[in-house]
């Protein structure tokens, strides 16, 4: 049973006669990422009379979250901009008052470049991450052989695989539309998103509905033209309609801290408490929760677990060692982000897009290069560009580990060449992120409805956090709230 039900009102008889103040509720939320944030604050809309606690371990609120501004640049040190198709994120920041501070990607540099053989190369026009949605680019694309083309094309009449059983992004891509269009085009844009091991990423936890497509219209490209030819019919709708429209992805303009900002702000005082790790967690004989953080318990009604599935696991471990053993089974990876600024006219390249991803064959130091200052043009200053890139992940884990005197090096050479620049950085600086991106391996999916059924048979505790149901942050938003739903035991979305 996963209801909430204050202990008190069980030792009370009397306590929930007519007339009789509802007891006020005790909450713990563990962890002050953005899903521990977003269930702390949908734990005040829904209970404005509750008496929260948000233990953090670090001393900083946002998780990875963390926006600098130094020398003129916006330098967002890990996530640089939300999805807007799953409406989470974009509800959060109106709901908070930060609509008008949404920025859309810059139109005239919407485009991905690949690297291929050391140099750029547009990906071909209505590519969708997994699949073409348009014949003629990818038959004209010099990223792929002849050979490769005419595989990728076949994927229209390559039968469909009907069952429900889970695959790894590898074996799933290299099936519908063989292996080169596997490792130039989908390999790297899938790695720069999940910094996964394609021939371990599940197909089912990340991008189900290209198998979805699979199932229901026989082939991806199939699907997918019909999918796009609905969406031009639809946007020619909305283009009569009023109302606001996003582009794919969208940012603050201050920066994705200042979503954090707001957020702590609405919390009541004092219930944030930084540099607070929680060490231990008990269960009561009367249903509530003992919570040790610096050496002292107190007792909780619920508690909201938002830490790491990696810190979450030996925290549950003495509770339900299925549970702590389930959650220790999801792998994390490590990244690092190097932020590079540089005048334009330092730049070779024209940079006409959003940024690059690198194929693993292309055996570079880097997973991809975003072209910050591109895609979002408020982020540097007049003359000048910033750029992240990100290392790491499960294809080069050292890389993520490298001390910044000699990360930071190798990265500005590889940018030296790919985007032919001159002289040395204005700005540079490295966040490392070790054990930060959950990794969704074959068989997340049943792994987490396990985890799911282990921890709704513990009263007044629900999990939230980028370890179960999508890495993005929409998603992990979207967790914190369901996660305060189900604690205080609201019923819906919320
Ligand atoms: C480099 C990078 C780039 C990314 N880019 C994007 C992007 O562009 N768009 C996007 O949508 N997503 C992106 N993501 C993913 C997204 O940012 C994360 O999945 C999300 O922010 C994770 O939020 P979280 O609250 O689950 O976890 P976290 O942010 O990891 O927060 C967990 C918190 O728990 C705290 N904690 C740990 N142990 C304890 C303890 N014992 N007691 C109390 N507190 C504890 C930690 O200190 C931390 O503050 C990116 C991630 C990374 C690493």
């Amino acid at each position: 049973m996963n209801e909430f039900s204050p202990a008190s009102d069980q030792n009370d008889p009397m306590a929930n006669a007519v007339g009789l103040p509802r007891p006020v509720r005790h909450v713990a939320v563990v962890g002050a990422g953005i899903a521990g944030l977003a269930a702390a604050h949908r734990v005040t809309q829904l209970d404005p009379a509750c008496e929260l606690v948000v233990f953090e371990a670090g001393d900083r609120a946002g998780g990875v979250l963390w926006t600098v501004h130094e020398a003129g640049f916006q330098v967002e040190q890990s996530a640089d901009n939300f999805i807007t198709t799953v409406p989470y994120g974009l509800e959060l920041c109106r709901s908070l008052g930060l609509g008008d501070r949404l920025v859309q990607t810059n139109p005239a540099c919407r485009q991905t470049y690949v690297v291929h053989r050391g140099r750029l190369h547009k990906l071909p026009d209505g590519f969708l991450m997994m699949a073409p949605t348009r014949l003629w680019p990818l038959a004209l694309t010099p990223l792929l052989s002849p050979l490769g083309k005419l595989r990728a094309g076949l994927e229209y009449f390559i039968p469909p695989r009907l069952d429900d059983a889970d695959e790894s992004m590898a074996a799933f891509v290299r099936r519908r539309l063989g292996r080169e269009a596997f490792d130039r085009l989908v390999e790297p844009l899938v790695s720069a998103v999940y910094a996964a091991d394609l021939e371990r990423l599940s197909v089912d936890a990340t991008l189900s509905r290209f198998r979805d497509m699979e199932r229901q219209h026989g082939s991806l490209i199939r699907a997918l033209r019909r999918e796009m030819a609905a969406r031009r019919k639809a946007r020619r709708e909305a283009e009569t309609q009023s109302g606001a429209r996003y582009s794919l992805f969208v940012t603050l303009r201050d920066g994705l801290s200042s979503l954090v900002e707001a957020l702590v702000a609405r919390l009541p005082r004092g219930a944030l408490r930084l540099g607070s790790p929680v060490e231990r967690l008990a269960p009561t004989p009367d249903g509530r929760w003992d919570v040790w953080s610096r050496g002292r318990s107190e007792r909780f009604d619920a508690v909201v677990m938002a830490a790491p599935a990696h810190v979450a696991g030996p925290l549950l471990t003495p509770v339900d060692r299925e549970l702590g053993a389930g959650l220790g089974q999801i792998e994390h990876s490590g990244t690092a982000i190097v932020s590079l600024g540089f005048r334009t006219d330092q730049i070779g390249h024209p940079l006409r897009g959003m940024g690059a991803v690198v194929p693993a064959a292309e055996r570079s130091p880097i997973l991809a290069v975003s072209f910050s200052s591109r895609k979002y043009v408020h982020r540097a200053p007049e003359g000048h560009d910033i750029f992240r890139v990100f290392v790491g992940g499960a294809r080069a884990p050292e890389m993520a580990e490298l001390d910044d005197s000699r990360l930071v090096p190798l990265v500005l050479a590889e940018l030296r060449r790919l985007l032919r620049i001159q002289g040395e950085p204005v700005y540079a600086a490295a966040a490392h992120w070790p054990r930060t991106m959950p990794q969704y391996h074959v068989g997340h999916r049943a792994r987490v409805e396990e985890i799911e059924r282990r921890a709704a048979r513990l009263s007044g505790l629900a999990l939230a956090g980028n370890a179960y149901r999508g890495v993005g942050l929409p998603d992990c938003i979207h967790t914190g709230q369901q996660a305060a739903a189900r604690v205080l035991g609201a019923t819906g979305s919320a």
